[in-house]
């Protein structure tokens, strides 16, 4: 006989640990929660080498509620995710982001301010004069128009909250296990179990697919679902500088370079074009984009970066949904009980704590009660239907 669970999540890094805490938390739920984790260091999930920052600046409403939803998450996740007394301290620096835009994407920056400002998101528009006073370490020229978060945007410690969401999880009764999900069996539109490397079969009465991009196209095809979720390569550079910029925002240069502090030092990265963004399956730190593309335009852009010193770097990858650069969230394909959260294309760690809160919803009441996720359902893409997001970085 094997074991039996009642949800089983594939995945146990920031949205597998969301989904189980928030589930474990549902006052609705007291089932047996399961997190199979296939390498418990987590040494290359995107949630352990991830930038972890938070915005509001996106073009789309569902994604600005989202990031307005996780700020307020960030500032009582000390309460609500604390064991034993002992409290997480996320480290959130609410120094906004900066989207520096030319004469060209003025226009684009000022649209996406109307829909951010619908929503609620304190996000302001500076012409270069009000730049200028406001951030005097930047060179402007080139620059027509800024956008700056003065609220709810900024960076937090992403590692202590993946790891808070699983001890809360774990406290709360959530089991994990470190193990791969080989192979998932079903009987019609239902998922029935999940079989292991190790060889065990564990039954399910719902699945969730959080395996990231090292994983969810992958069990997602073991449904019979083609997900168009990739793995692609971002690199990320360290750097020292001499001069401390004073409350330095999360700067995005108009040639998509985005630079932000990290303790003493900076941490700086861009995404290819997508003609030079292959899938890819290595860690191997891609340098050339350092010392072509980002350096130039720091160095352009903020004259105290013309003297720096450069530091470690890292790889990892991002789970680009080809389709729309957005999330696909909620039941997968056509089974009754197969749920995914995947495809979060560089945003995950801000979304992690609505997703896994909305996905406790739909499992436990069969609808999303705080925040409307239907956007990002799996329909979207066998009907065609983009939901297009301009803000990726
Ligand atoms: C360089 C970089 C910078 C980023 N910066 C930001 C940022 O500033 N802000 C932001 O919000 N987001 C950012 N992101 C994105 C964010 O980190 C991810 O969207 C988020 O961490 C995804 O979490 P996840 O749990 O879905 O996936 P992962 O963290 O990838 O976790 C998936 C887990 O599933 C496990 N797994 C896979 N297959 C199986 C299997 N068959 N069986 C069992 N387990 C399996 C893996 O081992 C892994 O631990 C960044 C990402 C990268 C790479």
């Amino acid at each position: 006989m094997s074991e039996s669970f009642d949800v089983i999540i594939g995945g146990g890094a920031v949205m597998g640990s969301s989904i189980a805490y928030h589930l474990a938390a549902h006052p609705g739920f007291s089932g047996r929660i399961l997190v199979v984790e296939k390498d418990m260091t987590y040494q290359r999930s995107a949630s352990a080498l991830s930038l972890s920052s938070i915005r509001q600046q996106f073009s789309t409403a569902i994604n600005i509620r989202i990031g307005l939803y996780g700020a307020g998450f960030l500032r009582r996740a000390k309460q609500a995710l604390a064991v034993d007394g002992v409290e997480p301290d996320l480290a959130f620096r609410e120094n906004g982001y900066l989207y520096m835009a030319s004469d060209k994407g003025a226009p684009v920056l000022a649209e996406n301010h109307l829909v951010q400002s619908a929503e609620g998101a304190d996000i302001v528009l500076l012409e270069p004069a009000a730049l200028a006073e406001r951030f005097p370490f930047l060179n402007l020229d080139g620059v027509a128009l800024g956008a700056w978060g003065r609220k709810n945007e900024g960076w937090f410690d992403g590692y202590t909250l993946m790891q808070a969401f699983r001890r809360k999880a774990k406290s709360l009764g959530a089991e994990y296990r470190e193990d791969a999900i080989v192979a998932i069996e079903r009987a019609g539109a239902q998922v029935t179990a999940v079989r292991l490397a190790s060889g065990e079969r564990l039954a399910c009465g719902a699945f969730v697919n959080a395996a990231g991009a090292s994983g969810a196209a992958e069990l997602a095809e073991m449904l019979g679902v083609a997900i168009p979720v990739r793995r692609r390569k971002r690199s990320v550079f360290v750097f020292a500088a001499k001069q401390r910029l004073a409350d330095c925002p999360l700067l995005i240069d108009k040639t998509g370079v985005y630079v932000r502090p990290e303790g003493e030092n900076y941490i700086c990265g861009v995404s290819p074009p997508e003609q030079d963004d292959p899938d890819c399956d290595d860690f191997d730190v891609v340098w050339r984009h350092f010392d072509e593309t980002i350096w130039p335009a720091l160095a352009e852009r903020v004259p105290a970066f013309e003297a720096i010193r450069p530091g470690r770097a890292w790889a990892c990858h991002y789970d680009l949904n080809i389709f729309d650069h957005n999330a696909i969230v909620g039941r997968l394909g056509e089974h009754e009980n197969a749920y995914i959260a995947a495809g979060f294309s560089g945003h995950g760690m801000q979304q992690s704590p609505a997703i896994g809160r909305g996905l406790a919803e739909l499992i436990v009441e069969g609808r999303y009660a705080t925040l409307d996720l239907s956007p990002f359902a799996f329909e979207r893409i066998a009907a065609n239907r983009p939901l297009l997001e301009r803000n990726v970085i």
